[in-house]
């Protein structure tokens, strides 16, 4: 798409401090963009026959002046040139419309509300704290969904927030003379805000803060650590908001097989990314070396990510990784994640658990040893009154059946499959131990896939289509 296909809005953020702004309109609708205007300083002119109560107040407190006139054309070629912009916020979409036609031939940044084809320019909905201002438009399509995004985005911000942003702000001149390299002075920055310093900062301990910035600046603070991060089976909306943080502020990122393109999309952009594979008979780099880059990279003063799919104490491996963390003395954070289990039962509509016939779950691999065997507790799988969650299973699934059959399970026992669950193509099949390894083969059903074992599979449901 070229540029003139879509020619979207261009966002900016205006100083008003003193700048003439005439808004048209005496009622509610101006009302509603003077609210926003008077916090920015503004000279507001008013032009209306009248004013409602609202306005009226403000403009007997000296807030708004008052224009008792209609907007002729007369009237407002006398009042338009010198405004920096224009509201034209009528009940009457004819009069914005000439009000805008008038302003944007003089060239003046135009605002016909709640009309964005004759405006030159939009007012996004905004959040508001300290310094901070965070703006969401979409480009007038649809005013309703950017007040919806800016409740939730509200929701997400920090408390503290205002008064970090002020510590920043203050703080800004020290570390620029004392820092003058750009990029290591973003490093800093980075620094600081991911660590105790930011934290300082943010409960409004300013002394603490200062003091972690000192540090860093002259370099006597070293700062690598390593992230031990769950990504969950896949959908992005499933990961932690901690994860997502952690994903955003990393250095580096090591991930492997499991893990969908779209969850490494939310790595920051410029983070190193480093595969280190494990597939199914395809280690593309051992457990050891593994260990040893993220080592390697901690003591060279990175933030590394180590992103693994579900949970990363759940088959992940991620024990091994902070026990040769610890040998090294290298500082490291878990961020738990949705493990496939979980996350495969709840988007297929199968409950781990139920009341009237499975009290507990159990959490297997199915991952064949060396010699192709399985060395599972079988007596104990083929029990019933609980569920089976097996992980790594598909390859052994025909003697997975056989053998939960052959320790007395029976061969109509409810089973399902759930390949790439949570995903976008999430496939969900269910049969019985005995019909289960036929179905996946015909099916095509690949890696990742999770199989569930137990009567809750006869409780699935699905949600009932929207008529
Ligand atoms: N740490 C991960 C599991 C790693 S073992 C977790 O907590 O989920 C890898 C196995 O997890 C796969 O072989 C598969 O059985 C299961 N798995 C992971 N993601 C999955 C997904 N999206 N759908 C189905 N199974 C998945």
């Amino acid at each position: 798409m070229t540029a003139s296909d879509e020619p979207g809005w261009f966002p900016i953020a205006l100083r008003l401090r003193g700048a003439r702004v005439l808004v048209v309109g005496g009622g509610g609708i101006a009302l509603n963009k003077i609210r926003l205007l008077l916090a920015h300083a503004a000279w507001i002119e008013v032009l209306a026959p009248t004013l409602d109560d609202a306005l009226a107040t403000l403009r007997d407190t000296g807030q708004i002046h008052h224009i008792a006139a209609e907007a002729h054309p007369d009237q407002l070629n006398a009042m338009l040139p010198g405004c920096r912009l224009v509201y034209a916020a009528t009940d009457d979409r004819a009069v914005n419309r000439a009000v805008a036609a008038r302003a944007d031939a003089l060239n003046i940044p135009v605002c016909a509300v709640d009309d964005p084809e004759p405006s030159s320019f939009i007012t996004p909905a905004q959040i508001h704290r300290g310094p901070v201002r965070i703006a969401i438009s979409t480009g007038g399509a649809a005013p309703v969904l950017a007040r919806r995004l800016r409740e939730r985005i509200e929701a997400a911000m920090p408390a503290g927030l205002d008064g970090l942003a002020r510590f920043l702000r203050d703080a800004r001149p020290h570390v620029v003379a004392h820092c003058p390299d750009i990029d290591r002075r973003r490093r800093v920055w980075e620094d600081f805000l991911d660590g105790p310093g930011g934290a300082a900062a943010q409960r409004g301990d300013t002394a603490t803060a200062r003091q972690v910035l000192d540090q860093l600046l002259d370099g006597t603070r070293v700062t690598g650590e390593v992230w031990l991060v769950g990504a969950g089976p896949g959908d992005p909306d499933l990961l932690t908001l901690r994860a997502l943080h952690l994903m955003q502020n990393a250095d580096s990122v090591l991930y492997d097989q499991l893990l969908p393109p779209a969850l490494l999309d939310r790595v920051r952009r410029d983070a190193t990314r480093v595969f280190v594979g494990k597939q199914r008979d395809r280690h593309t780099m051992p457990q050891p070396d593994i260990n040893a880059e993220l080592i390697r990279r901690a003591r060279a003063g990175e933030r590394v990510l180590r992103l693994k799919g579900g949970d990363p104490f759940i088959f992940g491996r991620g024990g091994e990784e902070i026990e040769a963390l610890v040998e090294a003395g290298i500082p490291f954070q878990v961020v738990p994640g949705i493990t496939a289990a979980i996350g495969c039962a709840a988007y297929a509509g199968i409950p781990l658990t139920h009341r009237d016939c499975a009290q507990s779950c159990l959490f297997v691999t199915g991952h064949a040893r060396k010699d192709g065997t399985l060395d599972l507790p079988w007596d104990r799988m083929a029990g019933r009154g609980q569920t089976i969650a097996i992980y790594m299973g598909v390859h052994a699934l025909p003697d997975l059946c056989a053998m939960l059959v052959h320790h007395g399970l029976p061969p109509d026992w409810p089973a399902a499959i759930v390949e790439r669950g949570t995903q976008p193509d999430q496939r969900v099949l269910t049969g019985t131990l005995a019909t289960l390894p036929d179905l996946a083969r015909t099916s095509g059903i690949g890696s990742p896939a999770l199989i569930l074992v137990g009567e809750v599979v006869r409780h699935r449901v699905v949600s009932p289509p929207i008529e």
